[in-house]
């Protein structure tokens, strides 16, 4: 991009995150990506989010080498020893949404958000949509661009935005277990594939004023008022649901995948490649035993930061894992099973019978992992971040969704995207072995060619040229143009009010 030379300082770009990980991991990598184009960022986290990175990251070291760059935080309004984990983050939502408005409009009223040699003030917001509401009260007021970016996939963005046609139209509450396989036929563009089953979790409520299904379409319905909603994805990926949230919100930047853009720009400018953003202690030790592993051999099961399982659907993988005889790396947290902790239950047997071909870690260095050659598939919990990183690896998946966005994604992998397949709302050995049958197997040609495909794609976007990485600069120019208060015309109906 080319810039006129001026002598004021770059704008200051304020990010604040969702305060779990696949939010702070795409959000870090976006305040990395707007700082090595040039701009100063401060990125907003809670004390508690920020301590777990502090505690597992270099990300001190990392961000000090971009002038401008400051890391601050706020409290979420919890107790100091609320466990903040699995579907607790639920919790922690709630409590900065009902929390926080003070807090952030005086500190963006302070100067403590910028520095006094640099840019004290902050000139454009970036906040996860999920908190949409009352930040964008408050930039209104203060007269400053808000964007909104949305960690989820177009796909589950645009049937949130259509939630309130479906409880209109009486589609919702869910009638019952029978109910569950019915088409729903209020989300434009998915009348043909889109079960009940298929809708965010928290649609499955029996009572409609649930607050967690209130807070995914209260928040999404504030997405008009926002400047513009930056999401994690590329039109090749999306551009059929994107054009539909265009016809809501006009301004969109989609300039995914992130982490591969952040790779490429970094490349580019001879930087090296830094990308753990991760609130778990890294356990590389997995990648020695992927080295020693035949090509496209492993199954790599993740079910992300949050999912919790009980134990009786843990013995169900374990035994799924152990009849088909396919090599896996298993990604075991501590809490991935619900009251009794980690593996120490599994029967020995079972450990016995894969301690050959089988290798767990508390916490995997993801995205290399699913490069690493030996990876032939990736049993996922399909969480948006880990879609995205099978995609441009190239990795047929199995999803096993647990909440929130991931019921409509493995919906889009299996039926719009053929790139695996889904096993939601199931969890029975005997599936499950013959799905990992399938994937590496059986149907393994034909997964892999679409995988390829859409990765090739993927890649593809942000490649000079491409449109997430056109995107990019689009939105770098945009905030720009922010110090001289001409982000687009939004801003001015915004003041004029
Ligand atoms: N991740 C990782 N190591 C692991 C498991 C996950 O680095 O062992 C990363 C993964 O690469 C992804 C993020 O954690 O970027 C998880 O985000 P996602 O949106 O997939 O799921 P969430 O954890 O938010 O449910």
């Amino acid at each position: 991009m080319e810039h006129q030379v001026s002598h004021r300082p770059p704008p200051r770009v304020l990010v604040f995150p969702l305060p779990a990980q696949g939010p702070v991991n795409s959000m870090l990598k976006l305040a990395e990506l707007l700082a090595l184009e040039g701009l100063y960022v401060t990125f907003l986290n809670t004390h508690f989010t920020h301590n777990r990175l502090l505690l597992h990251t270099d990300i001190q070291a990392r961000f000090e080498t971009y002038p401008g760059f400051l890391f601050k935080t706020i409290s979420d309004g919890l107790p100091d020893d609320h466990p903040r984990s699995g579907d607790t983050i639920m919790e922690v939502i709630h409590s900065i949404n009902s929390e926080s408005k003070s807090i952030f409009k005086q500190l963006l009223l302070s100067n403590e958000l910028g520095t006094s040699e640099g840019n004290p003030l902050v000139s454009c917001i970036i906040v996860d949509g999920i908190f949409g509401g009352f930040t964008t009260d408050i930039a209104n007021e203060l007269h400053i661009p808000i964007i909104h970016f949305r960690t989820f996939g177009a796909c589950c963005i645009w049937v949130n935005m259509n939630i309130p046609n479906v409880i209109e139209a009486g589609e919702l509450p869910v009638r019952g277990e029978e109910d569950m396989d019915r088409l729903i036929k209020n989300v434009p563009a998915m009348e043909s594939f889109l079960r009940f089953r298929d809708l965010p979790s928290f649609c499955r409520a029996s009572d409609l004023t649930d607050p967690n299904l209130q807070v995914f379409v209260q928040q999404t319905l504030h997405s008009p008022r926002a400047q513009a909603i930056i999401l994690n994805t590329f039109e090749d990926l999306e551009g059929p649901i994107l054009s539909r949230i265009r016809t809501l919100c006009p301004n969109i930047y989609s300039i995914g995948p992130l982490h591969m853009q952040l790779k490429r720009r970094l490349a580019s400018k001879e930087s090296s490649f830094q990308s753990s953003n991760s609130l778990f202690e890294v356990d590389r030790s997995c990648m020695t035993w992927l080295d020693a592993q035949p090509p496209k051999t492993v199954i790599y099961i993740s079910f992300g930061s949050i999912t919790v399982m009980k134990r009786n659907q843990l013995i169900e993988f374990w035994y799924g894992l152990v009849n088909s005889n396919i090599r896996f790396l298993w990604v075991a947290r501590l809490d991935l099973v619900a009251g009794d902790g980690n593996h120490a239950q599994i029967p020995p047997e079972l450990l016995e019978k894969t301690k050959d071909r089988g290798f767990i870690v508390g916490w995997a260095p993801q995205e290399e992992v699913l490069a690493h050659p030996a990876v032939g598939g990736f049993l996922t919990h399909s969480g948006w971040n880990s879609i995205l990183e099978s995609i441009v690896a190239a990795v047929p998946m199995i999803c096993w969704p647990y909440f929130a966005d991931q019921q409509v994604n493995s919906r889009f992998v299996s039926e719009v995207w053929k790139l695996g397949m889904d096993m939601k709302d199931v969890c029975d050995r005997k599936i499950i072995e013959k799905m990992l049958n399938d994937l590496m197997v059986e149907r393994n040609e034909e997964f892999s060619k679409a995988a390829n495909k859409m990765g090739r794609l993927a890649r593809q976007s942000v490649h000079k040229g491409g449109s997430s990485y056109h995107n990019l600069d689009r939105l770098i120019e945009d905030i720009r143009l922010t110090s001289s208060g001409r982000f687009g015309r939004q801003v001015d109906i915004q003041i004029n009010k």
